[in-house]
């Protein structure tokens, strides 16, 4: 019997407080994945990413 091994990659998800967010915006460049944009005034994930 032979056992396989699996590889699982964990990311952590980034969770946006709204209400504390001012919309300062140094979060929006260094995502990797260009998943965060700023709306209205406060940092959003984008949509269909
Ligand atoms: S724009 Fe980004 S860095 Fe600035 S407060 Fe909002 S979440 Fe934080």
């Amino acid at each position: 019997m032979t056992v396989k091994e699996a590889t699982v990659t964990v990311r952590k998800i980034t969770r946006i407080g709204e209400e504390r967010c001012d919309g300062c915006g140094p979060c929006v460049s260094p995502c990797a994945e260009g998943a965060i944009e700023i709306v209205n005034g406060k940092a959003k994930k984008r949509e269909g990413g």
